[in-house]
């Protein structure tokens, strides 16, 4: 048989005069967050605009002109198009707030944030779940905020994978190349030719091509390896976010950080301070080192330097998160860099090894280079502290250097521009007043029925948007419309407006997606009520490698596609950022059963809080938090000492009891208004609650007032007269550990003692500091209150002591205290290293206790 070749011809449009200004809309990520940019290009041409998924660059390249000239020639299509731009405009020229200015002066400060992925509208499709939307939401109110901030990321010509489910329950991965002409991205160009960095690679270089992407009033850079100086291979070593093996990912995270940090010189920007968000990037850390020995510093000195400006980022407790590479193969991959960088190999590898050690783990490397840290909820941190607590060998998990900032939401990107324009009638200045928890008590002087109107318009849109996708997926394979319709009959009853419980995220086995399902009977019986029905929706990916995780996705819909479950479990293929904006501002509760401790915050669950959604979560991450008895339900995680099994048994009781019992129940006490005053008086518990403590700018200006106003000041010191302090900082740490194996200190006088509560004790401690001085080092008391009674106690009281007098080899320090607490109380004392420069108080890691 002959076979004809297609040849493919795309016929683009001139756009009008009158609407020049798309292109640029097309080119600004402001669209990703903007519904009034998203609704011009839908308005031209809608049913295109499903077509390429919302793609501003490809709507433009394919719409048809006639379409475009009548939108030039519509006037109420022209009025819309001058009021977007001069929002956009008005957007653009808005200058930082005072508190922003204050802290990171622009003329003086910038922060460079580092990702491996980057998620902020689906067409954009380089993330693959919440690490890349929580980068793409901080960028986002970054902008919003204001911040003298820059971003670097990898370009990745299939991105993340497209996934459909087949008629067996399989997973299906399915990649597919993204020209760079279809995203919004323009390459970047130096001295009028392209700009290309090389990063030197074993036997060879590597050249990378740099793109710019516009978000507001930031950018983000991306490099990718796609280029005709580099072999074949090396061409594809950007195709995919997570593919390939160990090789490819440090060739990635090479080109990231090494990279990443040739970029923003050839482009001349000069950060103040350095995020590294996640390990993927540290190696950045390296060739910062490179370029500050340039001056003549020591690598020690060096690294004094540059990790005294840089904020490490750690954002899971799952082993699978953090990359761990072979001696072999770091030696192999990073050997030619080192060598022609002058940087040891062996001192390179100790930043990233665990003690002793043979293996370089990118967290290690994140936390020895860099001197503020801190995971991303109040739990996680504590998690972290304790995972992580190594590098700081003789520091209590709880004092070591972690802290934590706990993940928010952009909420223009996550709100329905149905809740906004309701707020905009209710009260204008909301969107300025987004940090103020105060403020949002408004929520409650909206009418109920008002209230309720709004989540069911959205409920019906999630519904007619399910049917549409399952329609779709469900002809496909060969299934049929009749399934469709059986399947989505409950969801699509207005009449009934049932109960609809959404479960939207990867597909990793801790998030347990299918506890829920431990007790089927019971659970069968709950939703299966028809006076009372529940429908479940869920969706998401599994890494094509986690078998585990595709067996949950069959598992799911293996029971979805059983006869008496039909119509009450869905699962709808391919999980996006749009299919997360649907879902979470339709359903009327978030589930969310993660393990416990082992979810770092995630951030869907706020998400659906502030488009009025009720979670149902185990307190793990940010719920942790989120949770005040009154804004949704939580299920209290079992000790982690116990059997897992018991432990899934236990809470997937609780999960039951709570839907059975409470949810149910709630929901469909309705009066003759039809929808529960109890319902939605929770609804607006959880949204006026947890809008204002968790959302994209109050994280973002966390980040500026803890840790890049802070580093900023500290990298800045280091590098004051070429690196003096840096320079003395290292040799003094050089010499405190020499001397630290021989300090002792051992306490003089009273053990137990009693004294008056309104006089003072004296403590008296004799140490032997091995040629350190009694400059070198800081003791300490902390008290501590046996039984507090009535008495609020916040952590220990510290009081210094003071040196006395040296007598030869003994240092005598002293201090009078009076007793901060009434009654029994602990006093314990410690001798750490301590030093003006230091960053953190504890960062040696070095303390010994009487
Ligand atoms: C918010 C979001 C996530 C993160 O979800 P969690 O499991 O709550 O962390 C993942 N994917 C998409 C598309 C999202 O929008």
């Amino acid at each position: 048989m002959h076979e004809v070749t297609h040849f493919r011809l795309e016929a683009s449009p001139r756009v009008p005069e009158a609407l020049e200004r798309l292109d640029e809309l097309a080119n600004d990520l402001f669209y990703s967050w903007n519904h009034g940019v998203r609704g011009l290009f839908a308005r031209i041409d809608l049913p295109l605009w499903q077509k390429v998924e919302h793609n501003p660059k490809l709507f433009l390249r394919r719409v048809a002109q006639e379409r475009l000239d009548e939108a030039s020639e519509d006037r109420a299509f022209l009025s819309e198009y001058r009021r977007i731009l001069s929002n956009y405009d008005a957007y653009l020229e808005a200058e930082p707030g005072p508190e922003v200015v204050e802290k990171l002066d622009p003329d003086t400060s910038l922060v460079a944030y580092f990702c491996a992925e980057f998620g902020f509208h689906e067409s954009f499709p380089i993330y693959s779940g919440g690490l890349g939307i929580l980068a793409g939401d901080h960028c986002k109110a970054a902008s919003d905020l204001g911040l003298p901030f820059v971003a670097i990321g990898l370009l990745y010509q299939q991105g993340y994978f497209i996934q459909s489910i087949d008629p067996q329950g399989q997973q299906v991965a399915r990649y597919q190349s993204h020209s760079s002409d279809e995203l919004p991205i323009t390459p970047v160009e130096k001295d009028g030719e392209l700009l290309k960095v090389s990063i030197p690679f074993p036997g060879r270089t590597v050249v990378a091509r740099v793109w710019e992407a516009r978000v507001g009033h930031i950018r983000l850079y991306l490099l990718d390896t796609h280029t005709t100086e580099n072999n074949k291979e090396d061409q594809e070593l950007t195709l995919q976010l997570y593919g390939g093996d160990e090789s490819t990912r440090i060739s990635q995270e090479m080109l990231l950080g090494i990279g990443g940090i040739r970029v923003l010189d050839a482009l001349d920007f000069k950060p103040t301070v350095w995020h590294i968000n996640e390990g993927h990037a540290a190696f950045q850390i390296l060739e910062r080192c490179r370029q500050t020995m340039i001056n003549g510093l020591s690598f020690e000195a060096a690294l004094e330097a540059v990790a005294a400006a840089t904020l490490f980022t750690t954002h899971t407790p799952v082993p699978a998160g953090h990359d761990i590479f072979s001696r072999g193969l770091v030696h192999h991959a990073l050997g030619t860099y080192l060598k022609e960088s002058g940087l040891d190999f062996e001192k390179v590898f100790a930043l990233g090894s665990k003690t002793g050690g043979d293996t370089f783990n990118m967290t290690s490397l994140g936390l020895r280079g860099s001197r503020f840290h801190n995971g991303v909820s109040r739990i996680h941190g504590s998690v972290a502290s304790v995972m992580e607590g190594e590098i700081w060998p003789q520091i209590p998990a709880s004092e070591n250097p972690i802290g934590y900032i706990t993940n928010g939401v952009h909420v223009p990107t996550f709100l329905a521009p149905e809740w906004s324009s309701l707020f905009d009638i209710q009260t204008p200045a909301w969107k300025s007043e987004l940090r103020n928890p105060e403020f949002w008590t408004f929520v409650d002087s909206i009418p109920d029925y008002h209230y309720w109107s709004v989540h069911k318009a959205l409920k019906q849109q999630m519904g007619e948007f399910v049917v549409e996708q399952l329609g779709r997926q469900h002809v496909r394979n060969g299934t049929g419309h009749s399934v469709t319709e059986r399947m989505t009959r409950q969801l699509v009853s207005p009449e009934k407006d049932t109960l609809v419980i959404g479960f939207a995220r990867r597909f990793a086995t801790y998030k347990r997606a299918t506890l829920i399902f431990s007790d089927l009977e019971r659970l069968e019986r709950i939703l299966t009520n028809p006076d009372q029905p529940v429908v479940l929706v869920f969706a998401g990916k599994a890494h094509p490698k986690d078998s585990p995780g595709q067996q949950l996705i069959k598992v799911i819909h293996d029971l979805s596609m059983h006869p008496t479950l039909m119509g009450h479990i869905i699962i709808l293929e391919d999980y996006d950022q749009a299919m997360a904006r649907r879902l979470l501002s339709g359903v009327d509760v978030w589930l969310n059963t993660p393990e416990y401790p082992k979810e770092a915050s995630g951030t869907s669950g706020e998400k659906a809080a502030i488009n009025g959604a009720l979670n149902l979560s185990v307190l793990d991450g940010w719920w942790g938090e989120g949770y005040d008895g009154s804004n949704g339900w939580a299920i209290t995680p079992r000790d982690t000492g116990l059997d897992p099994e018991f432990r899934n048994e236990e809470e997937a009781r609780d999960l039951l009891d709570l839907l059975e019992f409470e949810i149910v129940p709630l929901y469909y006490d309705r009066a003759s208004q039809g929808y529960s005053k109890g319902w939605v008086e929770r609804s607006k518990n959880s949204m006026k609650s947890i809008m204002p403590r968790f959302n994209a700018q109050r994280m973002v200006m966390d980040y500026v007032e803890r840790y890049y106003c802070p580093a900023s000041g500290q990298g800045k010191k280091m590098a004051e007269a070429d690196g003096a302090v840096a320079t003395e900082l290292a040799e003094w740490k050089q010499r405190v550990r020499n001397a630290w194996p021989g300090v002792s200190i051992r306490v003089q006088g009273c053990v137990e003692c009693r004294c008056p509560f309104d006089e003072t004790v004296e403590l008296r401690v004799e140490a032997e500091l091995n040629g350190l001085t009694a400059d070198d080092v800081r003791v300490e008391c902390l008290v501590t209150p046996e039984c507090t009674g009535s008495h609020e106690s916040s952590g220990p009281d510290r009081f210094l002591l003071e040196q006395e007098e040296q007598r030869g080899e003994t240092t005598v320090f002293s201090a009078r205290i009076p007793p901060p607490y009434p009654g029994l109380q602990t006093l314990r004392l410690r001798l750490y290293p301590y030093n003006d420069s230091l960053s953190h108080p504890l960062e040696m890691g070095a303390m010994l206790w009487i």
